[in-house]
């Protein structure tokens, strides 16, 4: 390949401040032309306030476990997959996962591993094509 020289074009090209206060780096035009006057940096930290200003007036708190009193329906839910909404917070259930299994009854465990087993089984029906892979 052949490369040839610009003319010194490149380098030329006049750099201007970033209109953040406090910030000294300098940026091209065409950055500028995209941000609106700032370096990358600050571009992407306003537009990550911005989004979180947004997150924070539109958020909505859920509680999963209102209600439940049945160990092994908190465990279901602490093991149902969850769809990731940045404007959902859920409220955590004050005992961890471990802390809810060891507190089980001989009775709950047995209903618990039930479950665990027919999600397995679940699993494993899901994916059927695999096999035919080769
Ligand atoms: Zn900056």
């Amino acid at each position: 390949m052949n490369v040839q020289c610009n003319g010194g074009g490149v380098g030329v090209t006049e750099r201007i401040p970033c209109k953040t206060e406090g910030c000294s780096a300098t940026i091209l035009p065409t950055t500028a032309a995209k941000t609106g006057g700032t370096c990358m940096p600050c571009h992407q930290e306003q537009e990550r306030q911005k989004r979180q200003a947004y997150i924070e007036q539109h958020r909505r708190t859920v509680n999963l476990y209102e209600g439940l009193t049945d160990p092994v329906d908190i465990l279901k839910v602490m093991h149902a997959p969850r769809k990731y909404d940045p404007l959902i917070q859920y409220v955590p259930y004050p005992l961890s996962r471990e802390q809810v299994y060891v507190s089980l009854t001989a009775e709950e465990a047995g209903r618990m591993l039930k479950y665990a087993l027919e999600l397995l089984a679940r699993a494993m029906r899901a994916k059927p094509t695999i096999s035919y892979c080769r």
